[in-house]
Parts: C-alpha cells; structure tokens; sequence
C-alpha cells in the first residue's frame, strides 16, 4: 500500500491519512495493521491520566519540550471527554500546544471519547502502533481519568503517570478511580500551592500501606507544570522505570501481553459481528 509506504519514508500527510483511515475503522485496517507490523514497537509510550484541571495538558506541553530539546521525535494522543451537549471536544484547549504544531519532530492528533461505538481503545492503540513505525520515539497518551474506556486506553503505556493536584481529587479519590493501581509514578501539579505538601503526605502514606512491589517503588514528584519546574525530574523517573522494566523483563512480557489481548479482542469482535449476521 503506497500510503503505508509513504508514512515509512517519514510523511506526515501519509501518517495523519492513515490515521483517519483506522479511526473510521474501514476495510483496509487490518492490512495497514499488518503492513506496519515489522517496525513497531521502538517507541516508548507514557500514558498521562488524572483528574481533569489537574494539569495534564501543561504537563505533556512541558514534556514534549523537553523530550524535543534532546532531538526526540513525539507523537502524542489527547483523548478528550466528549461534551453531550456540542458532541465536540470539550477541552479544546490546544492553544497551549501551539508552539508544538508548528514543530515537524511532534505530531499531535486529538481523539474525542464519543461516537467511537465502544471501540475507543482498540482505535488509540491502533493509532499508537502508526505514531510507533512511522518512528516516533515516545508516544505520550493523555487522557482524563475518569471511566473503564479511559484506563483501558491507558494500560497500553509502558509507564503511567497519574497527574493529581490539591482540590483535583485527593488520594482516597484517585484510588476509587482505579488510579493507584495503574500509576507507575505520582506527579503531584501545582506544588507552588501549599496545600500540596498534604497531598503528597497522603499519597506517600498510601503508599506504603499498599503491599509492596520489590522491583518498582511507585514515586510521588512534586511539579509546577506551569513553571516548569519538576519537569526534568519527572522525565529521569520515566527513564529510571523504563530501564527497571527492561532489567526485570517486564517490558517486552507486557508488550506481548498488551498484543495477545488485542488479538483476542479483535478475534470477538469479529465472532460478534458475525454471530449478529446469522440470527
Ligand atoms: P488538565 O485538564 O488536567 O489537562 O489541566 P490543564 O493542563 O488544562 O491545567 C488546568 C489549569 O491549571 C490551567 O489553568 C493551568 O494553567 C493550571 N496549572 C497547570 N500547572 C500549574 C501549576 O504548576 N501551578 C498552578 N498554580 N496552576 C497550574
């Protein structure tokens, strides 16, 4: 497929076509799929989740620079809660990620939670794998953490950082949305506010109730996104993990677990619509 090609080559247009395509779930998926199979799985991919207005979308701007001050190519996903009332992206505030438009080295492609029939994460993790052969080295997936749809999208990530920020959900909050299990690191936002000491005390306190990992003891940083403080040391903890996750072999056993589930997920889907079509 000449598309497929030409996104190889390092054509943008051809990557945000083939993204349209997969994204209307046509015909010709499963070959582009399988097409792009040889030259996944390179890129590292950090999920960012958390309450909304705790700042992710400052964060991922924050981190796109940084990753890009070092010559890294980003591809990024921003899964936005679809409002009821427009039927649009309710956040719609990329403004910020302005300066990143304008840069070749970032693409960046906005996916609304609704009128995606269920099928949401199976679509972003598609669109992962074509920001990954298309060469990108880390995929950074921001989504709000809200709801089964969004934490399904979200343990596709080899590390998961979950953004909180004080009066952006409190630590008994974040573990009732299932976030404590899935972050691999805390980023506590808006430390330049004082209530912010409470909830990183709360957090590390739950933390060490939680029956211990021995490979991986989760971090709780303390960042002002807006000011760009923390930042570096948020991005030496993704590489601290990523290379524990690589040591202990964990890396490449959640990969092919990550792809024996999609295969059974496509696998049903297609049992399902083939079922429906006999009765
Ligand atoms: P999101 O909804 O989680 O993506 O949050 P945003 O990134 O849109 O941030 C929500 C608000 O918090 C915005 O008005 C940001 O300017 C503000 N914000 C982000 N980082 C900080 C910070 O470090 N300190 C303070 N005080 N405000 C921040």
């Amino acid at each position: 497929m000449e598309l497929v090609k030409q996104m190889l080559s390092g054509k943008t247009l051809s990557l945000a076509k083939l993204i349209s395509l997969v994204e209307a779930g046509g015909k010709e998926v499963p070959q582009i799929m399988k097409l792009i199979y040889p030259y996944i799985g390179k890129a590292y991919r950090i999920g960012v989740t958390g309450p909304p207005g705790a700042g992710k979308s400052t964060l991922v701007d924050k981190l796109t620079a940084l990753l890009r001050a070092q010559g890294s190519e980003v591809g990024i996903i921003a899964v936005d809660p679809t409002s009821p009332f427009t039927g649009g992206a309710v956040l719609g505030d990329r403004i910020r990620m302005q300066q990143h438009y304008l840069d070749e080295g970032v693409f960046i492609r906005s996916m609304a939670t609704r009128g995606s029939l269920g099928g949401l994460p199976e679509t972003a993790a598609e669109v992962t794998k074509l920001l990954d052969a298309s060469g990108k080295d880390f995929i950074l997936v921001e989504t709000v953490g809200v709801g089964q749809t969004e934490l399904d999208i979200i343990k596709n990530a080899d590390t998961v950082i979950v953004t909180l920020a004080p009066g952006f959900g409190d630590a008994i909050q974040t573990m009732k949305a299932g976030l404590f299990e899935i972050a691999d690191i805390f980023a506590v936002n808006k430390a330049d506010l004082p209530s912010a000491n409470n909830l990183i005390a709360d957090l590390q306190a739950m933390l060490l109730l939680r029956s211990g990992q021995n490979w991986w003891n989760v971090p709780v940083i303390r960042i002002e996104a807006v000011n760009d403080v923390g930042i570096e040391e948020l991005y030496q903890q993704i590489e601290k993990h990523r290379q524990a996750l690589i040591e202990t072999g964990r890396l490449s056993q959640q990969r092919q677990q990550q792809l024996r589930d999609e295969f059974i997920e496509i696998i049903e889907r297609k049992v399902t619509r083939d079922l429906k079509t006999l009765i």
